[in-house]
């Protein structure tokens, strides 16, 4: 082998590291619209609406005023305050401006801690199912992360007593997602103060992942950090994505103790620095200004999140969970596994997605990625007639199963 392919040998980390499996449904369903395909898309990760006029107006107005050079690593003033203020308006949270980074999406943010506070061969604590990027980003810093898995039957909440028989002299953090990709699960406070009290008594660092915690129904999420006097070990991630369809923006931010904010700004500034200047001045407006938006777009994931469920309701063996939060429902599909439609014989998750986007032209993902291979997730962040429309497909093409 010539010495230059010997050297251009990649970081060990990579190999670590698995890629996105949703990827390779994405990637068909593009492949199939190119044949001229018409795909119903029920796989979306992101709100299906703009960014509100009053919010582009306010990035105009900063890009019209200058404001294009660097600003402070840890963003600007007045959007460190207006995160404080939501903290305090919408999680009751109380934290200082000091205590508040913003980074490039709450992606960013939770790489930013777990660099922070994870070592190699340290342990996370992660509940399947989970976000798919979790577990990756937490080997990406070379730790090790430790799976409890959750049960539909129990709303995907954690039994602590299981968690607490898996924490470890090497457990440096748990990690919550409430209310959760992908399930729509939504923690009860007990749940939520049980796992403070553990972390608390076992020196862990708790990450709270609330990426989704203004898109909440029934119940609303409870903030783990409610249960600290002062921020200690809580680290309290949230983002401008999903609440303000804010997903190309990239602003995401965390809140925590005064070390720890230092620490995630350490790492920030020797990385990527600070987010977009214009972007920030827009989430200033889009946290401070009208919320009217969000209250509306609640009221339509609901009655979207209600037709699911009502149509799943009559597709035979499948069960769920009744989410109260974000915008999936993660059905459990296994009863169809083993089955075939005289052509060909779905084994898995993964097999299924495929039968449902070439048979019937559906997209859904499966759960494989998410750690729960007996499921599907159905993302109602469509229109409801692109839902009826994905629905009828997938009872038409689950019927073809025998
Ligand atoms: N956390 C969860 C659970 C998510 O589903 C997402 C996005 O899909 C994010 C974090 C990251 O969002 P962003 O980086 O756009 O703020």
């Amino acid at each position: 082998m010539p010495e230059t392919e010997i050297k251009r040998r990649f970081a060990a980390r990579i190999a670590q590291v698995k890629p996105s499996m949703t990827m390779a449904v994405v990637d068909k369903a593009a492949s199939l619209r190119s044949q001229g395909r018409t795909i119903v898309d029920l796989g979306v990760g992101e709100p299906d609406y703009e960014t509100p006029d009053h919010i582009k107006q306010a990035a105009v107005e900063a890009l019209n005023q200058g404001h294009t050079r660097y600003t402070k690593n840890v963003g600007i003033d007045e959007l460190r305050e207006a995160v404080v203020s939501k903290l305090e308006r919408v999680n009751n949270l109380k934290y200082n401006p000091s205590q508040v980074i913003v980074s490039g999406g709450g992606k960013h943010s939770l790489f930013n801690a777990m660099m922070t506070v994870l070592d190699a061969f340290d342990e996370i604590i992660i509940f399947a199912p989970y976000w798919v990027t979790f577990p990756e980003m937490a080997k990406l810093t070379g730790a090790n992360p430790v799976i409890i898995e959750t049960k539909e039957e129990n709303n995907f909440e954690p039994d602590l007593d299981e968690v607490a028989d898996k924490i470890t002299d090497k457990t440096k953090a748990i990690l919550i997602n409430s209310p959760s990709n992908p399930t729509g699960s939504v923690f009860s406070s007990d749940t939520i103060q049980g796992l403070v009290e553990l972390a608390r008594k076992n020196g862990a660092y708790l990450i709270s992942d609330e990426c989704y915690d203004q898109i909440a129904y029934d119940k609303q999420p409870v903030s783990p950090a409610v249960y600290e006097e002062d921020p200690e070990f809580v680290i309290t991630v949230q983002t401008m994505s999903k609440s303000y369809a804010m997903t190309g923006w990239r602003i995401g931010y965390a809140a925590a103790a005064n070390d720890i904010i230092k620490n995630m700004a350490k790492i920030q500034s020797q990385s990527t620095s600070h987010p977009n200047s214009i972007a920030q001045h827009a989430a200033v407006d889009a946290l401070n200004g009208d919320q009217t938006f969000l209250k509306e777009m609640v009221i339509e994931y609901r009655k979207r999140r209600d037709y699911v469920l009502e149509r799943l309701v009559s597709i035979p063996n499948v069960s769920f969970s009744k989410p109260d939060g974000a915008f999936y429902v993660f059905p459990k599909v296994n009863d169809y596994f083993g089955l075939s439609d005289g052509k060909q014989t779905v084994n898995n998750a993964l097999d299924l997605a495929n039968f449902l986007l070439e048979e019937e032209g559906v997209a859904l993902v499966p759960g494989d990625g998410f750690g729960a291979d007996d499921h599907i997730r159905i993302s109602y962040s469509t229109s409801m007639k692109e839902l009826e429309e994905g629905l009828d497909r997938f009872e038409t093409a689950l019927q073809k199963l025998k």
